[in-house]
């Protein structure tokens, strides 16, 4: 695949959990491209598609600070405080990754295996749902957008009386249509303009989105009034950036556009016309194998399959369509 050419150093980008994709762009995953794919010797570089956005979030073209680079791309932090992917790969190039059904098991970029990952998922998405349900959120009907296999929703049942995903894996799609009451292959563009829901959960997809502004504007579109927007992503503010510095896993790139903490996620929300933005609690559980993976380390069988919870991976936020 052509996209293995292009990011020879791919290796960080692992602390990666769940799936989320649907919209235009979308979805995190796991790389492996240590095994298989056996790039051919001397396959000369295909140059990437790349662009150069002004900041997704205010609109100025001002890099601040020149960040991490992988290249050909580079997290910068732009005037505002924002950080983001520039340059990055154009949308179109980027989008044709979604929709490979290698995405979330197979080499290349995406999930090394998603589904390996099914029990620390769950856990966490259970964790999740509960602080949903504490604060009033449940009930109603339930949109995930880029709902990968289906495991938010699945647990989800018994919360809400209708579930409904998009993704844009064919393979996701199909696992994910078993469990929920109805699936739509792609993005916000499968929903119909009168389309209502009292919560619309995104996990780990709005990094992923080229204009995020107008993508949680189109959601509050498909929001009854009063309902819940829920967005979880990596922690660009959390001590594990700190600590890892270029080696921190979401960096991602190109998969990752944007990098928020949580002071930009409730700024992004304030911008889309949301009200009453708060955080929510997000506990991310890992298996040890996928921690050490990360770091290096090859852990013996049954060792691996512990689960761990860290904290400050995901920072998640919440704000309510008026
Ligand atoms: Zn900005």
């Amino acid at each position: 695949m052509a996209f293995d050419r292009l990011h020879p150093v791919r290796e960080a980008a692992r602390l990666q959990y769940h799936g989320a994709s649907a919209m235009p762009p979308l979805r995190h995953h796991e790389t492996d491209r240590d095994h298989g794919s056996a790039p051919p010797a001397a396959a000369p570089p295909v140059p990437p598609e790349l662009e150069h956005p002004a900041c997704p979030l205010c609109g100025l073209d001002e890099v601040a600070v020149a960040g991490v680079a992988e290249p050909p791309y580079r997290a910068v932090r732009c005037r505002c405080g924002f950080w983001y992917l520039k340059p990055r790969l154009a949308e179109e190039a980027m989008a044709e990754t979604y929709r490979d059904d290698r995405y979330f098991e197979g080499e290349g970029l995406g999930y090394s295996s998603y589904l390996a990952q099914e029990p620390t998922l769950r856990r966490t998405f259970r964790h999740l749902l509960r602080s949903l349900e504490r604060r009033g959120m449940t009930g109603g009907s339930v949109l995930e957008v880029g709902c990968a296999y289906g495991f938010f929703l699945d647990e989800a049942q018994g919360l809400f009386s209708r579930r409904e995903g998009t993704d844009f894996s064919r393979a996701a799609a199909a696992e994910a249509a078993r469990r929920i009451d109805r699936i739509r292959l792609g993005g916000l563009e499968q929903l119909g303009a009168d389309e209502r829901f009292d919560l619309v959960a995104c996990i780990h997809v709005i990094e992923h989105v080229y204009d995020p502004v107008a993508f949680v504007e189109r959601l509050r579109s498909h929001l009854h009034p009063g309902g819940w927007l829920i967005l979880a992503t990596p922690d660009m503010g959390g001590f594990w950036r700190s600590l890892l510095g270029h080696r921190w896993p979401f960096y991602k790139m190109p998969e990752h556009v944007t990098y928020f903490d949580r002071r930009s996620l409730a700024r992004l929300l304030g911008l889309a016309g949301y009200v009453d933005v708060r955080p929510l609690p997000y506990a991310s559980y890992f298996s040890l194998d996928l921690v050490g993976e990360k770091l290096g380390v090859r852990l013996p069988g049954p060792l691996g399959r512990l689960q761990v919870r860290l904290p400050a991976t995901t920072v998640a936020m919440a704000g309510q369509a008026p």
